[in-house]
């Protein structure tokens, strides 16, 4: 009875060991403590199993000498290795009554019998599912088997250390469950943070401190837009509810570190699931603002040119590729090749070769629009891009006025540098260009623009419809025209309004075409504006007005003067002034007998620097008319600001003067206001007897018009008399 108490007890207090996860040692101890009081002369070993390499090596065995313990480590298991390794094999209880005459002891026979084994009683230790954990054996110094008790004894133990075994791995399983993951959450690189459902900081790891600055315990919490820009609170929110509903979210935004600096982060949210329960939301925060700048810093790279900062052709394509659909058709793309750059590059050192690229690069940023886009494509090549102003009669200026631009001296460490430009003109449509085919014909272009000789631009005519080829076309011919003597001077009267006396000319341009004979100026004056040509021609006019007037004049006693119409285009120009002194110079006509005659348009836009320009004119002795007098606006009292000498009432006005009775009023205003101002009045277009006599009794002074004479040739002009029909006394 005490026997069976004494071992309920030692039961128990295992039990409770087990339960307290004592070490295992410590319960072998106690377990083999258990089976010796029973078995006082026996003993009591266990070997572990190790399935790594399906050996048993001896872990207890009081008594046992040395030699022996080493002898028995990493015995393999087999149906006939002694009885252990019998047991562990066949998972069966293996009693060996006599070591000495069992067969499968032959090689372990002699060491147990010197260690006075006789007999061995071995059961394997098994986990529920058959898993072998070792064995546990008793060894007896005389040859026995066991009674029923000692064997319910002996796997009764073994029972004890399955269990405890057992539970050694569930504990170590539960402990690698539970702690698996932690060092990925520690050591993670990036920030590795926990939120709630309402996005508060749970908890966060040490590269949330070493990327943002803040400590785990300052952020906890908090919500996480408090740590984010403004402006993207709405996608980090989105994306959070998202992975609240289990769906994991990818997204970038700007956060602020410690410091209140911003850095941009790359970050996932996945849900925390918990028993099909999303109870939560990891966040992964990368700091990728480095990663992002240096992407953008080759991206840059890529398509800029580091010399000027443009951008380079591949950036040039991509923006071409970009702004072709949306520009609806109107793209021009300008290939700008300087000329003679080589030279001046091989002549004067590419550091001189460099800066010039650098001047010119400012000097086209300059005189281009926001609206344009700029590139160097390589060398002394660039390209700009007009998807504002693509329309041919937009873009043609801007050529001429980047040519005009070019051809200005650039001054390099010290060297006066001349270069001109070669430009090439493509026009796009966006449904069938694409971006290399239009670079493609506007290379084209500028070859054939190098061709033409330097500082020209040709357009790239392959498929431009008709009206831009004839526009282009003309434009060839108005060239030709200036260089050619194709253009003519015709003088048309000013009579005194009394006398009938001829007192000054009009110089009118005209066209002497090859083909189409002689075109007015009607016909290409608007398009000489647009193109620019306006300022060769103008200047071949006064040129040669001043020249023939100088002529006309030595013959007479009372010298003419020469009115000369001046294009408000080739007005604003600077150096105009040193023009007019120039065809003067040339000439030796007396300032005062040349009369420029210029539209009020002209003084309405940028007046102050208009205005200043006509003083200088005025103090050079030239005289200044404005033309066209009541066809822009219509305030009289501006002109008093004006430094004018004369006003030439436009001929619309003097059309209906003797029927309608409105005009008839104007033109009375304009004469008494112009001569309260002190100005000389015109009236132009004088076709009948009845106009000429109404303008005589409204004390006009001078009369232009068919009545008197149509502009004429200067040879016909000298053929005509002095005195042309005088008014009726
Ligand atoms: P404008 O300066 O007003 O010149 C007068 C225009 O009226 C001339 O036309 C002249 O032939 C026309 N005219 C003169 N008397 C009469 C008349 O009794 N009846 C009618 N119906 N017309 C008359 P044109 O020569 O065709 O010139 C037209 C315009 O072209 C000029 O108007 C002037 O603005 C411009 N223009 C002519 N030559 C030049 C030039 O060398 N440079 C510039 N910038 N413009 C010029
Ligand atoms: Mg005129
Ligand atoms: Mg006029």
């Amino acid at each position: 009875m005490n026997r069976i108490l004494a071992e309920l007890a030692d039961q128990q207090k295992i039990q409770d060991m087990i339960a307290s996860h004592e070490p295992f040692m410590d319960i072998l101890a106690e377990v083999t403590k258990m089976v010796a009081r029973e078995m006082p002369d026996a003993t009591v070993t266990f070997m572990m199993y190790d399935s790594a390499d399906e050996t048993l090596s001896l872990v207890t065995g009081e008594g046992l000498s040395e030699s022996y313990r080493a002898a028995m480590q990493r015995v393999k298991i087999g149906p006939n290795v002694a009885s252990c390794g019998k047991a562990a094999y066949t998972q069966k209880v293996v009693i060996t009554p006599d070591i000495s005459d069992d067969p499968n002891w032959a090689d372990y026979r002699e060491s147990a019998l010197q260690e006075n084994l006789r007999a061995c009683w071995s059961i394997p230790v098994i986990m529920d599912n058959d898993a072998l954990l070792g064995t546990f054996s008793t060894y007896h110094p005389t040859p026995c088997t066991p009674t029923d008790d000692q064997l319910v004894l002996i796997m009764r133990a073994a029972g004890l250390l399955a269990f405890a075994l057992a539970r050694k791995q569930d504990q170590r399983a539960l402990r690698i469950q539970s702690q698996r993951y932690q060092s990925l959450f520690n050591y993670h690189p990036d920030a590795v943070f926990e939120l709630d459902l309402d996005g508060r900081f749970v908890a966060a790891n040490r590269s949330s401190e070493n990327i943002a600055g803040f400590e785990e315990k300052a952020i906890l919490g908090l919500h996480f837009n408090e740590f984010l820009k403004a402006e993207y609170h709405d996608t980090a929110t989105q994306a959070f509810d998202q992975a609240r509903k289990g769906i994991p979210q990818y997204y970038e935004v700007v956060a602020y570190n410690i410091s209140g600096d911003e850095y941009l982060i790359e970050v996932t949210n996945l849900p925390i699931i918990v028993d099909d329960e999303v109870v939560g939301v990891y966040g992964i925060a990368k700091d990728i603002t480095s990663q992002r700048e240096s992407e953008l810093k080759l991206h840059f790279q890529r398509t800029h040119d580091m010399l000027t900062g443009l951008s380079n052709r591949a950036g040039f394509e991509s923006r071409l590729t970009e702004d072709l659909p949306l520009a609806k058709g109107h793209v021009a793309v300008l290939l700008i090749n300087l000329d003679g750059f080589a030279s001046i590059n091989d002549g004067l050192g590419h550091a001189v070769g460099d800066h010039l690229l650098q001047a010119v690069a400012d000097r086209l940023v300059a005189g281009l629009e926001p609206s344009d886009f700029l590139a160097r494509f390589a060398g002394d090549e660039f390209g700009v891009l007009l998807t504002e102003r693509g329309r041919v009669e937009q873009a043609l200026p801007v050529v001429e006025g980047l040519l005009s631009l070019l051809a200005r001296p650039f001054v390099i460490d010290e060297h006066v540098l001349h270069v001109s430009a070669s430009i090439g003109v493509a026009l796009g449509r966006a449904s069938s260009k694409n971006a290399s085919e239009l670079i493609q014909h506007a290379h084209l272009a500028v070859r054939e623009a190098k061709a033409q000789g330097r500082n020209t631009w040709e357009w790239y005519v392959g498929d431009v419809d008709s009206t831009v080829r004839e526009h282009i076309e003309l434009r060839r011919e108005l060239l030709e025209a200036v260089e050619h003597d194709q253009l003519v001077l015709y003088y048309q009267p000013l009579v005194d309004a009394v006398t009938g006396k001829m007192t000054s000319l009009e110089a009118l341009v005209r066209w002497r075409h090859p083909g189409r004979g002689m075109v007015p100026p009607g016909d290409f004056i608007p398009l000489a504006e647009r193109t620019g040509q306006i300022i060769d021609l103008d200047r071949w006019v006064l040129r040669h007005a001043c020249q023939d007037l100088k002529n006309i004049n030595a013959g007479r006693d009372k010298p003419l003067t020469v009115a000369v119409n001046i294009s408000p285009v080739h007005f604003r120009r600077n150096g105009f002034f040193d023009e007019v002194k120039q065809a003067l110079d040339e000439s030796g006509l007396s300032p005062e007998k040349l009369e420029l005659e210029v539209t009020e348009g002209l003084m309405m836009a940028g007046s102050e620097k208009a205005i200043e320009l006509l003083q200088n004119i005025r103090d050079l002795g030239v005289r200044v008319a404005i033309d066209d007098f009541g066809t822009g606006f219509s305030s009289l009292s501006y002109l008093r600001q004006l430094p004018i000498n004369k006003v030439k009432i436009d001929r619309s006005f003097v059309r209906d003067i003797d029927s309608g009775r409105e005009n008839a009023a104007i033109v009375e205003g304009i004469i008494t206001m112009a001569h309260h101002l002190g100005l000389e009045v015109v009236a132009e277009g004088i076709e009948t007897e009845g106009q000429r006599n109404d303008l005589v009794n409204r004390r006009c002074d001078m009369l232009q018009g068919f009545y008197f004479s149509r502009p004429v040739p200067l040879d016909d002009l000298l053929q005509l008399p002095h005195q042309l029909p005088a008014a009726d006394e």
